[in-house]
């Protein structure tokens, strides 16, 4: 730990002394208890996003495991509808293995919404790529950063561009096999390209950017969890998609800064926070829409008890060089 380092973070963001003695208690003990009502083990996982094809519903490879009551009607979301490609949206079967609702996974607790500081932006935009070697799926959550509500999602399966076909199977094979959605991703995977260009229009619809006025996003930011989806992979997928970084990438905010700041223990990732703050994980984790919703029941906790998220860094358009606004720093 580092206290001293962080004892000069911005004030806004530090939780109440009366809060900060009630998170050191609960960080303070483990509990088993939500340890087991996690739903990550790889059985479970399986279990979670098996048949995602609403046209290959896979019976007899569904692994019967026990659910907690508390969890008991938890459904995955449906894959094809969170890209707007659903074609069962009246099918009382389908509706009732998948979730077309994702506000279910991000329900807001009115009394603990009055608790949220005033915040600088109105939006916050959890986004959480997957893909090391290119991108493979672009997430977002759309939160209102006042009232915490769920607000709209984009989701989007990416297909590589500068892959041939016998590498990519393998590739989608070993990164989404697991959780049973190869065959959504196969079914619904498009460029880069064209992901930013419905991407911005999902933005413009949602008031959160205009193309006429060309560049940054407002009052709004995105939210990651560490600096690489924005710093590092989206610039990189920019390159070999051969298209200019656009300006809304510019600036961030790390949730692992503000985590950082705001409870002063550093977190070097989402299972770290969660596990800390005795959140249990929903879905399968590394898919990239369950890990921004998990992400962002982070961030509606951490505004919750008292954060006030800000931007952690900002690329200088001249340079290209990422500034980073906050001294003490997950690096
Ligand atoms: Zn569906």
């Amino acid at each position: 730990m580092t206290l001293a380092r962080v004892s000069q973070s911005p004030p806004s963001v530090l939780p109440s002394p009366l809060l900060q003695s009630i998170i050191r208690i609960f960080s303070s003990s483990a509990c088993p208890i939500h340890s087991s009502r996690r739903i990550s083990s790889p059985v479970a996982a399986a279990f979670s996003q098996v048949s995602q094809s609403p046209h290959d519903v896979r019976e007899g490879h569904v692994m019967v495991a026990p659910r907690p009551s508390s969890r008991r009607h938890w459904k995955p979301t449906c894959l094809y509808y969170t890209q707007g490609k659903c074609t069962m949206v009246n099918d009382a079967t389908h509706l009732e293995k998948f979730s077309h609702s994702l506000t279910i996974d991000l329900p807001v607790n009115v009394s603990a919404a009055d608790k949220v500081k005033p915040q600088k932006l109105d939006y916050l935009l959890i986004l959480d790529l997957e893909g090391k070697v290119e991108i493979l799926e672009f997430p977002v959550m759309m939160i209102d950063a006042q009232s915490m509500e769920f607000i709209d999602s984009f989701h989007r399966f990416v297909r590589p561009t500068a892959m041939n076909e016998q590498r990519l199977r393998e590739y989608i094979e070993g990164k989404y096999g697991k959780f049973g959605v190869d065959r959504v991703w196969h079914d619904t995977a498009i460029p880069f390209k064209q992901v930013l260009q419905e991407f911005e229009d999902w933005m413009e619809n949602n008031n959160l950017w205009k193309k006429k006025q060309g560049g940054s996003l407002k009052s709004a930011a995105f939210v990651t969890c560490g600096n690489w989806d924005l710093k590092t992979k989206v610039p990189e997928q920019c390159k070999v998609s051969k298209i200019k970084l656009p300006t809304y990438f510019m600036e961030w905010i790390n949730v692992k800064d503000i985590y950082l700041n705001f409870y002063r223990r550093r977190a070097t990732g989402m299972m770290t926070m969660m596990r800390e703050l005795q959140m249990p994980i929903v879905g399968s984790h590394h898919l990239g829409i369950d890990d921004s919703k998990n992400i962002a029941r982070v961030v509606q906790r951490m505004l919750a008890e008292g954060a006030v998220m800000q931007i952690t860094a900002k690329r200088q358009s001249s340079t290209g060089d990422v500034n980073f606004l906050f001294k003490d720093r997950i690096r």
